[in-house]
């Protein structure tokens, strides 16, 4: 079920929350072995929530979530409830404090159904970087499910919660969202706050929902936008009715079409897909224009230039002596390095080591301030383009799901999977991935579409009429 379904379904009488949540957890019990999509499932507790919120549906409560199972990801703090970032220095973490936006689900009358795996602090492509297990695709579960919110996505797309909440650094929602034939949506940098969500790349972070339906992004999205105090990137900017727009002609829109990501190295299976889903648009009165961003080539090196500058400094944090592990040494220094030897990762350690190396002095100019420079440039093609077009449509990502370890001892491969979805980041601009086709082999194939600055409107009402004309995202894994 979606949440407009269960939502309905409960409204109606015809299902409780308690009946959803058992469902789920059952469904839980039954495939998550296969596929590992939790770090932690909240069994007990969610069945209090869910007495509380059949309280307050007997007293005439009208809340948008009453009693909606709904999964978070595993870097997004839940005030007494472990949030681990799927690594060992937070294996322990219990948060003392709420994130704003499961703040808001909670008074949307959620249930938290779990904490979903992700590659350690959101940083990779395949949530094999988790420390707790890997997560598999549920489409073919020798597959990845892409990350670093794959845990999310697999939970989502094998029916194991109604809706997720993932982030997107560089391409964390989008990428799983479309190797697991979901919806995934990264909103406009300042839309929804970070606060309570664990830092890796500030500048780049953003949580959005993945869900099964264009329809169910809205109305999380609804939920979870807005200006907040606590966070001082958010933006001071009404929040419009998501929903509202959905429906509406999409006749005379123009769809811009970038010449650089349909080039080298784009599986023909993909291409193919996304070119039909064009064709598509086009017969639903979208105009498609050909444009170009000629900057793209170089997203990927910015990208790790700054994501890694800016972990190394956010990372600095877990030193054994505020929280998290520690690991006992003979002196402070020993102490340091001891901590952060057993609880970090390899790829984790890698990104701390180049973030050190790019913003050191004699260094910084030549890699950090250069990155930045080629970051307004990256920037500047989107503003261009958006003069000319209304949304840019492409793939999400250049192949369909890879098998799990193909590119584990391969960082640079790994960092290619977030080659169309990465610019999107340093842009600051909304994009949203929704399934598109299947390959040969039956994996689901996503398309990106982009919107301009705080116009997640306009790619939803796009999404959304794609969405209606077509069934792919009925389509459910053979688990
Ligand atoms: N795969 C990219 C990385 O490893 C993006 C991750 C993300 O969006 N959190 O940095």
């Amino acid at each position: 079920m979606t949440i407009e379904e269960s939502k309905g379904a409960i409204d109606k009488g015809d299902i409780t929350p308690s009946d959803l949540t058992n469902d789920l957890l059952q469904r839980i019990s039954g495939v998550e072995e296969k596929l590992r999509a939790f770090v932690t499932v909240n069994s007990e507790e969610a069945l209090i929530q869910v007495k509380m919120a059949e309280e307050r549906l007997k007293k005439g409560g009208k809340q948008a979530l009453q009693g909606i199972p709904i999964a978070v990801k595993d870097n997004i703090c839940t005030e007494g409830f472990r949030t681990t970032c799927s690594s060992k220095i937070l294996e322990n973490f219990v948060p003392p404090y709420e994130s704003t936006v499961t703040r808001k689900l909670k008074e949307s009358g959620y249930i938290l159904i779990g904490k979903t795996n992700l590659d350690e602090f959101a940083m990779g492509s395949s949530t094999e970087n988790s420390a707790f297990g890997h997560t598999r695709n549920p489409w073919d579960i020798s597959r990845v499910p892409g990350g670093s919110s794959g845990g999310s996505a697999a939970a989502v797309a094998a029916d194991m919660c109604i809706a997720a909440l993932g982030s997107d650094t560089g391409g964390s929602i989008r990428q799983p969202a479309a190797f697991c034939g979901v919806v995934g949506l990264k909103p406009t940098y300042g839309r929804v706050s970070r606060y309570g969500l664990v830092a890796f790349a500030s500048s780049l972070d953003q949580i959005g929902p993945i869900t099964k339906t264009v329809k169910d992004s809205a109305i999380l999205l609804n939920i979870i936008s807005g200006h907040d105090p606590y966070d001082s990137t958010s933006a001071n900017l009404p929040v419009p009715d998501y929903t509202s727009v959905l429906g509406e002609s999409i006749k005379g829109i123009k769809i811009g079409i970038p010449k650089e990501f349909f080039a080298k190295g784009l599986d023909s299976e993909v291409e193919d897909s996304v070119k039909k889903a064009v064709k598509e648009l086009e017969s639903l009165g979208a105009l498609p224009v050909e444009i170009s961003l000629p900057h793209t080539e170089y997203a990927v090196a910015v990208y790790y230039i700054l994501a890694t500058s800016e972990a190394s400094s956010n990372l600095a944090r877990y030193d054994g002596v505020k929280y998290g592990l520690r690991v006992e040494g003979k002196d402070l220094l020993d102490m340091y390095m001891k901590t952060r030897e057993a609880g970090l990762g390899a790829e984790v350690k890698r990104r701390i080591i180049l973030g050190t190396y790019a913003l050191s002095s004699g260094y910084y100019d030549a890699f950090y301030k250069k990155a930045q420079q080629v970051r307004t440039l990256i920037k500047q093609d989107f503003d261009k383009a958006f003069e000319k077009v209304d949304a840019i449509v492409t793939p999400t990502t250049p192949t369909p799901a890879f098998k799990a370890g193909e590119k584990t001892n391969d960082p640079l491969q790994m960092y290619l999977a977030d080659i169309f979805t990465i610019s999107v980041n340093l842009a600051g601009v909304p994009g949203i991935s929704i399934p598109c086709g299947f390959t040969s082999n039956n994996l689901p194939v996503g398309l990106q579409i982009i919107g301009k600055q705080f116009d997640e409107e306009m790619i939803l009402k796009i999404s959304y009429a794609y969405e209606q004309s077509t069934n792919w995202h009925k389509k459910k894994p053979p688990l």
